[in-house]
């Protein structure tokens, strides 16, 4: 499958790594929208939230654990941000299901 995530996954493509264990990876956007701004995805291919079921949705909740440590890490002790872009409508990119964990600066709502 011709998906640039799971190319980050197998090390095909690089990418700046900021946690990887069995079953997630987490790396700095290409395009950071914020001073932190990591994408944490699965290394399983899902396409999108869209995709998400019983049978893969603790990878899920993983990740947002895996959020959680990252912000820590980083020093998000005022407040941070996570998002997941689900379809063309909602500006998906990348089709392989992803959250971006942003921190680092105060965000509007509902966008910016
Ligand atoms: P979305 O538009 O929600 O699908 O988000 C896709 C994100 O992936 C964008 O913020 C891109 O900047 C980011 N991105 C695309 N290619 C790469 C890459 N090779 N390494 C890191 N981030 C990437």
């Amino acid at each position: 499958m011709d998906c640039i995530f799971c190319k980050i996954v197998s090390g095909e493509i690089p990418s700046a790594k900021v946690y990887e264990d069995d079953t997630v990876v987490a790396f700095n956007d290409l395009e950071p929208q914020a001073p932190v701004h990591v994408l944490i995805i699965p290394k399983t291919h899902i396409t999108s939230m869209a995709d998400i079921n019983e049978e893969n949705s603790g990878v899920v909740a993983h990740i947002f654990e895996v959020a959680a440590i990252i912000a820590k890490e980083k020093g998000l002790d005022d407040g941070f941000r996570v998002v997941s872009n689900c379809g063309d409508s909602a500006g998906q990119s990348v089709k392989h299901l992803h959250f971006h964990l942003m921190g680092g600066r105060t965000f509007g709502w509902p966008a910016g």
